[in-house]
């Protein structure tokens, strides 16, 4: 990659911030012992998980101890789905979940549903990809057990009310456990205060400049949940296997500096993504933004471009040196409609001609400068 490239895909990952890198290094290298073990080499590898804990805590508004580490967002959720009790009286306790979940809920959720024979109830999305509360509220009865609404969706970056969600899920299914997936909220929201009505909340540090592979489950304190790895009963039995020490010292570093920089990178942030959305709007025929500015997240900008396969324009944009994503997936040689944006109530042709810009700390106006060059040229050349 020797020509220069705008990297416009941070919600797929970001890259590792300084601070989080010179964190880990000890612990890669020198600092190597198994937290686990009595002696010096253990006790230095413990400390630092300590630490990292502690520090992970007091960002997310959570006690030490309802902090579970795991290898990332992917495990978290799952962790959430398939960990608390869902048995009713009859065995057969429903789920709920938003329609417009990442697959590592929504897959899980229907995993579990089939596992357990439960119900899941799926609830859609207006059409600006917030939860519908109504249908949620529908969905929403004494017999349910575990409901998942997103804090950030992925595709579109919506926001979605979490305290709004919290008192339809307190007052109509009172005995249910409310997760929140905040993993595309960290890197914009304060989610001690955005996911404080959640039980269990999910993280994953690469979103966010930390490194892939690790992540946390908040789990607040009188929710169980069941392993789903068994072994040395670390994380408090919650989760077995040895601490990826490095990777959650480098997760710590990364939140602390998303924390302590939020309100300057946000407001460049969002206005990198703004004129970015307006000069393609501008620049592009038949170009239409996806959801309403208001409610995303500052770094997200997904833009439909009308009669192209979104798969195809993110090759022609990588050609050019611009990385973007589709929401769309490509399978079996056929490029899948996202399910997020049928969900928000688009029609077939619009769901796959979607592409998501995410922008992050790093993101200069060259970088925008290069995208607004380069999609209306890519965009005309697939309509020819
Ligand atoms: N949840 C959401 C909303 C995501 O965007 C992602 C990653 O794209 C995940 C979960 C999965 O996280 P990980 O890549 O750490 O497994």
């Amino acid at each position: 990659m020797g020509a220069r490239r705008a990297y416009l895909d941070h919600a797929a990952s970001a890259p590792l911030l300084p601070e989080a890198r010179v964190a880990m290094e000890p612990y890669l290298a020198a600092a190597f012992g198994n937290p686990s073990g009595a002696h010096v080499e253990a006790r230095r590898a413990r400390r630092a998980v300590d630490d990292a804990r502690d520090q992970m805590a007091e960002l997310l508004g959570a006690d030490p101890g309802e902090v579970v580490f795991t290898s990332g967002g992917t495990e978290a959720d799952n962790l959430a789905v398939f960990g608390p009790e869902i048995g009713g009286t009859d065995g057969k306790a429903a789920l709920v979940c938003t329609a417009i979940e990442h697959p590592a809920v929504l897959a899980a959720c229907r995993e579990r549903a089939r596992l357990s024979d439960a119900p899941l109830r799926e609830v859609g999305a207006t059409k600006d990809g917030l939860v519908d509360l109504e249908e949620l509220a529908d969905a929403c009865r004494p017999d349910v057990a575990l409901v998942s609404v997103m804090s950030a969706n992925n595709e579109v970056g919506t926001i979605q009310p979490l305290d709004a969600v919290a008192e339809v899920v307190r007052r109509r299914a009172p005995r249910a456990v409310l997760h929140t997936d905040a993993v595309q909220a960290a890197p914009w929201l304060d989610v001690a205060d955005h996911a404080a009505a959640a039980d269990l909340v999910s993280l994953s540090a690469h979103k966010f400049g930390g490194p892939k592979g690790v992540g946390a489950l908040v789990v607040r304190s009188g929710v169980t949940v069941r392993p789903l790895l068994f072994g040395g009963g670390q994380e408090r039995e919650r989760r077995s296997g040895t601490t990826n020490v490095a990777g959650v010292v480098g997760m710590a570093a990364a939140l602390a500096v998303t924390a302590r920089r939020r309100d300057r990178v946000n407001a460049a942030v969002t206005r990198r993504r703004d004129r970015l959305g307006d000069g393609l709007l501008r620049g592009v025929p038949g170009a239409a933004e996806t959801g309403d500015r208001e409610t995303r997240t500052p770094g997200h900008l997904h833009v439909r471009f009308a009669g192209i396969e979104s798969e195809a324009l993110v090759v022609l944009l990588d050609e050019a040196g611009v990385a973007v994503s589709a929401g769309s997936s490509c399978s079996s040689g056929a490029t899948e409609p996202s399910h997020v944006l049928l969900a928000m109530g688009l029609d077939l042709s619009e769901a796959q001609s979607g592409i998501r810009f995410s922008l992050g700390p790093e993101t200069t106006d060259a970088d925008v400068d290069a995208a607004l060059a380069a999609v209306p040229g890519a965009v005309a050349r697939l309509r020819d």
